[in-house]
Formats: C-alpha cells, sequence, structure tokens
C-alpha cells in the first residue's frame, strides 16, 4: 500500500469508530509514529500533509530531526531517561511518557532555562502489568497536584498503552480506566486548568481506544509502515 493509500483507509476507520461512538473525527489527532522507518520515508510522511509525527528513542530520532526538525510537530513517545531531557527539550513540543517526579523536575528544570513551556502527557500503567512503564494510577493524584509547582510543564492529558494482546477488546477496560481517571483529576480540580486530552491507542486498538474516548492516537505500523514494507 502507498502511504496515500494509508491515511486514506485509517481516515475512514476512525471515521467508522467515531460514528459508533458518536464522536467527531475532529476530536481525533494522530501522531504518524516513525521509529520505524528512515529519514526519507519520514519526509514522505510530512510531504503526505501529516503534521504530527512520534520517535520513541532520541538516538534514533537525531538524524530525523537534524535533517527534517523544522518540519511539522515532534512528539516524544518513549521512555525518557533524565539525562536525555537536554537532548529532546525545545525539539519535541509534546512529551507523552511523564512517570515519575525526577523526569518532572529535570523537564521543569530544562524548560525554564530555554524560556519555554513543554506539553506533557503523564503516563499511567492502568493495566498494571509489570512490563508496562507508567506511574501505578493511585499515584497520579498526587503528583498532577504536584505539577502546580511545575510552571514550565503544562500537563495537557493521560497516555497509557494496552496490553499487547491479538484481541483488541481486551484493551477497552485499560482504555476506558484512563478516560475514568482524567475525568476525576477534572472534577476534584487537581489543577487550575482541565486536563484535556487521552493520548491512547496504537495500531492494534485505536478504533476500541476511539470508542472510550482517545484524542491522540499513536499510529506506526498501520499508518507509516515499516521499513520492509
Ligand atoms: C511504537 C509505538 C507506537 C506505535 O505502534 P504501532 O503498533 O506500530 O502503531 C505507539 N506508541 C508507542 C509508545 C510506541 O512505542
Amino acid at each position: 500500500m502507498t502511504l496515500e493509500q494509508r491515511i486514506a483507509q485509517v481516515n475512514r476507520l476512525v471515521s467508522q469508530a467515531c460514528e459508533r461512538a458518536g464522536r467527531s473525527p475532529e476530536e481525533i489527532n494522530i501522531v504518524a509514529v516513525t521509529k520505524y522507518v528512515s529519514t526519507e520515508k519520514t519526509a514522505q510522511v510530512f510531504d503526505s500533509g501529516i503534521l504530527h509525527i512520534g520517535e520513541n528513542r532520541w538516538q534514533n530520532a537525531k538524524s530525523k530531526w537534524e535533517a527534517l526538525g523544522d518540519r511539522g510537530v515532534w512528539h516524544f513517545i518513549g521512555q525518557l531517561q533524565s539525562n536525555k531531557v537536554k537532548d529532546v527539550i525545545g525539539k519535541f513540543a509534546y512529551i507523552h511518557s511523564l512517570d515519575r517526579l525526577s523526569l518532572a523536575k529535570e523537564l521543569e528544570r530544562q524548560a525554564s532555562a530555554a524560556d519555554i513551556t513543554v506539553k506533557v502527557f503523564v503516563q499511567v500503567n492502568i493495566s498494571g502489568e509489570d512490563s508496562k512503564s507508567g506511574m501505578p494510577p493511585e499515584e497520579v493524584f498526587d503528583f498532577v497536584r504536584q505539577m502546580r509547582d511545575y510552571p514550565h510543564i503544562e500537563i495537557v492529558g493521560l497516555m497509557t498503552m494496552a496490553p499487547l494482546e491479538s484481541d483488541a477488546e481486551a484493551a477497552r477496560p485499560v482504555f476506558r480506566g484512563l478516560r475514568e481517571l482524567r475525568d476525576e483529576l477534572n472534577a476534584g480540580n487537581v489543577l487550575p486548568y482541565p486536563i484535556t486530552h487521552l493520548s491512547m491507542g496504537m495500531s492494534g486498538d485505536f478504533e476500541v481506544a476511539i470508542e472510550e474516548g482517545a484524542t491522540w492516537l499513536r499510529l506506526g505500523s498501520i499508518l507509516v509502515g515499516k521499513e520492509e514494507d
């Protein structure tokens, strides 16, 4: 399939899922995950009109950034080590993987020094699997409350990863749990501003994620493909 065909297919599936859920496709934002493909293919992604791209490791993203950093909006979606914050700050407008206080401290420090605000998602381990990163749900309230004292960090939403099951339905309770957690944070006015977004849904489960309230999908293989495709 060409990239154009992939985009058309994804748009069709997004529309259908929105229809089932009684939502507007305008509520759905897509990060095209380019971690599997070359700089050349990443350039084609931008050429196709896609604005948001996602990378999960700075080591792999660096050469792409050097070639294409002036295009589009970059999202950091992978686990972030504190000593890599200096590399990604100011380059990635969104960080989807804020999962601990030590990382928040370093993001605040670097964002403050650069005089910018960094938009972040708090990554939550809803499924409880040991293999998944993200903070336990029961720690999220306290953590988010502390972010009031981090003026260079803007919490735009919550992020989670579902278990990698062949059955997308298995992801539904995880996605629903993230939505409920966001709603509880907002009902409790934990921050002076509402937490709007839910970053959830990958190639295998994004339709379920839409039904459960996703506002940012992170799509790699189904949208961008892998290099060998
Ligand atoms: C790789 C990756 C994705 C995209 O995965 P696909 O299943 O190929 O869509 C989404 N989110 C994160 C955090 C990833 O690492």
